[in-house]
């Protein structure tokens, strides 16, 4: 199947391996330092667990309810916390460690992507982003969009508090939010993740949704029904998007098999 993206005018960007690659040729990967940023958070918070807790309670955050910090639901019941009030304060914290160790450690891991920020530059008059993530807004979600110079082109920005930390695989209320917000018709739009669970539930939401998997150069052997298109990365993407909508020729379409990877 072909996708005519010239007719496709809204964008919703997952940030975390989609717009900002995690794990790099030479063994360098986000996550790992969210995973310590993560214990040090945990740690400080419930002085009483072992890392082996720690990793066993993060492990069902994750697994079952798309973040890691919503596996101490339990735990903190045990501290005598109510979680549901502090759970906005450790969302913010494990960011805000995450982003502190990586601007004093590896500055320049988050850095602009000129062809991306051109692209983005020149579609601006014919595509609208929002970014839909886990992360914190204040602590990742802005600051990361910031380095990489390509904030500005991004009307809403949510993060897990602006829809009730209901993970993207679990509910479709974030997706739904963020195309109120943008007044984006979902047969005009896309949806672009790494996380195929995540593109699987947003098909619940509107099947006309074009949905778009960034795989940095590891495609899945078969792609599932629920990826339209699987791109290497953003720029791909952008440079197709561009193409379809700068050329009165129908033939800028991106067809369902993975892309042979054109760049690094
Ligand atoms: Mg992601």
């Amino acid at each position: 199947m072909k996708f005519d993206l010239s007719k496709r005018k809204c964008g919703v960007w997952d940030l975390d391996n989609t717009l900002l690659r995690d794990t790099h040729p030479d063994g360098f990967c986000f996550a790992d330092h969210y995973l310590r940023a993560f214990a040090d958070m945990a740690r400080v918070t419930f002085p009483t667990l072992s890392d082996e807790d720690i990793l066993h309670y993060r492990e069902i955050g994750y697994t079952r309810l798309g973040a890691s910090f919503l596996g101490f639901d339990e735990v903190a019941k045990d501290y005598g916390y109510d979680f549901d009030a502090i759970h906005d304060a450790l969302h913010e914290r494990v960011n805000l460690l995450w982003f502190e160790r990586i601007i004093q450690n590896h500055p320049d891991r988050i850095r602009p992507c000129p062809d991306t920020v051109s692209l983005f530059e020149s579609l601006s008059g014919h595509l609208r982003h929002g970014c839909l993530t886990h992360a914190s807004i204040k602590n990742w979600g802005k600051p990361v969009l910031e380095r990489l110079d390509i904030v500005r082109f991004f009307g809403p920005i949510l993060g897990m508090p602006d829809y009730d930390f209901m993970s993207k695989h679990l509910s479709t209320r974030g997706l739904k939010k963020i195309l109120d917000l943008m007044n984006a018709d979902p047969r005009e739009s896309f949806f672009v993740e790494d996380t195929i669970r995540n593109l699987e539930k947003a098909k619940d939401l509107d099947s006309s949704l074009l949905t778009v998997l960034v795989h940095h150069g590891r495609p899945p052997d078969r792609l599932p029904s629920c990826v339209d298109i699987a791109v290497e990365n953003p720029k791909i993407l952008l440079s197709a998007l561009h193409e379809a909508h700068m050329s009165a020729k129908p033939r800028s379409t991106l067809s369902t098999r993975p892309i042979v990877p054109e760049m690094a």
